[in-house]
């Protein structure tokens, strides 16, 4: 599901450059949206087949020992609210400190797992720096690393591992449907929507962390999950931090999702904060089913829907092979269409085609409207398959794999698409050598 690893520690440890190793950036995902006052990040790390989402609490604006209170709470709170496991990060170089105390005393309430990393070890004869910081009484073990140079990084990223359920534990039979957006678009009153219009919520269950509540919808006959429906309520005040936990929270919810319901606003059209959730859904390899919200605030005519779809298919090339619903939650237009479609597309984004009939249809296209001719050579494509994935991802096997390029990519991508019906659904193309 969305494993959550919080870093947490006092300023100048080393959290980012512990985040930028485990994420393998140096930049957040998602640019910080306004609101966001401080350098918080998170972004998601792959390590041994296995995803989890990492945030970095990042840095304190506020100076003086009230300051640092209220970041520390912060931080711990935010680890309350969101972590799987919480990293302390510690500095080695400068010792045990009041703050890493502080810090420590705050983090004994959690009780999710804590790992403490003493940072700036550099090297093997600086081992002994992380003695000192058993006084914490946190952990069994703690982890000597270097973040900036990697030392003992494998280490510690084995162990975090071995805390991290594999993907398929978790795996539910049940779609798990997410509602995502920027903030403001309509999610919460979208749930409303759907759960006025049907009483029959069967029941919430425990999700992923303490504070997230997956909720069972009875749809059409199909029980769905929809997930993460505490993120969607208001009332919880961070201040300014609101926004960014509303990040994490998308995040999360995009990865334990099959399907996305992504919302945008009718009036505002398709922004740069819409195409950043856009592209973290089609990244996971997600469905996704996009609302044209408050569609009732337009003024329109009969070619409005089809000159908005036009427009906004455009801003989401390459991609854009995607159903789209004009919504409305004061006349309740299209929401459940938009549903029972966001199920469909979960379907079919299990659907797994056989060899023979992959081959049957994709070979003569082919054949008719083979690969350019390139450095001379003519590239075969002589077999196809599709992959065992969660997700579609689709296997060309060829002489000469590397000379396949992106535009004749999209050519074999359009012809799946014409041929089966993955909208909504990223699909992967391999190139193979036979
Ligand atoms: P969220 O932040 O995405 O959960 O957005 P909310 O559901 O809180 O909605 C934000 C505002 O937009 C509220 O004032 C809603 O009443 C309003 N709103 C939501 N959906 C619609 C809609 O379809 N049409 C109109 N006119 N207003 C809407």
């Amino acid at each position: 599901m969305s494993y959550t690893v919080v870093i947490v520690g006092r300023p100048n440890v080393g959290k980012s450059s512990l985040y930028n190793r485990l994420t393998g950036t140096e930049d957040a995902i998602v640019e910080p949206t306004s609101g966001v006052t401080r350098d918080r990040k998170y972004g998601v790390a792959e390590w041994a087949g296995k995803s989890f989402v990492v945030v970095d609490t990042g840095g304190i604006d506020d100076e003086g020992e009230n300051g640092f209170e209220r970041e520390i709470n912060f931080q711990v709170g935010l680890a309350m609210d969101e972590a799987s496991m919480v990293l302390f990060v510690v500095d080695g170089k400068e010792g045990l400190s009041s703050g890493d105390q502080l810090v420590a005393k705050r983090l004994r309430k959690l009780k999710c797992k804590i790992i403490v990393v003493c940072n700036k070890v550099d090297t093997s004869d600086k081992e002994g720096w992380i003695n000192e910081f058993y006084q914490l009484g946190l952990g069994d073990e703690i982890f000597p690393i270097s973040a900036v140079n990697g030392y003992g990084t494998g280490d510690l990223l084995e162990a975090m591992i071995t805390e991290i359920p594999s993907e398929e534990e978790d795996e539910s039979m049940l779609t798990r449907v997410a509602i995502v957006g920027r903030p403001n678009v309509g999610k919460s009153s979208l749930l409303n929507t759907l759960t006025d219009s049907r009483r029959s919520i069967v029941s919430e269950v425990a999700g992923t962390t303490r504070d997230s509540v997956d909720m069972t919808y009875n749809a059409f006959g199909n029980e769905v999950v929809l997930v993460d429906t505490a993120g969607l309520r208001k009332g919880k005040s961070y201040d300014d931090d609101i926004e960014f936990y509303g990040s994490i929270r998308t995040i999360k919810a995009i990865r334990s999702s099959d399907v996305c319901l992504l919302l945008i606003d009718a009036e505002e059209g398709l922004t740069r904060g819409d195409l950043a959730i856009f592209r973290e859904i089609t990244e996971a390899n997600k469905g996704v089913v996009m609302l044209v919200n408050k569609w009732d605030l337009m003024e329109k005519d009969d070619k409005s829907v089809t000159t908005y779809t036009k427009a906004l298919k455009e801003k989401l090339q390459p991609f854009s092979d995607i159903p789209i619903f004009f919504t409305s939650n004061v006349t309740r237009q299209r929401i459940l269409k938009a549903l029972e479609r966001a199920i469909e597309v979960a379907e079919n984004r299990k659907r797994k085609i056989a060899t023979s009939e992959l081959n049957e249809i994709m070979l003569p296209l082919i054949e008719n409207n083979p690969p350019p001719v390139y450095k001379g050579k003519d590239i075969k494509i002589k077999y196809i398959t599709q992959l065992p994935t969660r997700s579609p991802a689709i296997a060309f096997f060829c002489n000469t794999p590397q000379y396949v390029k992106a535009p004749y990519m999209r050519f074999l991508e359009n012809k799946l698409r014409d041929n089966w019906d993955f909208s909504g659904i990223p699909v992967r193309l391999y190139f193979r050598q036979k």
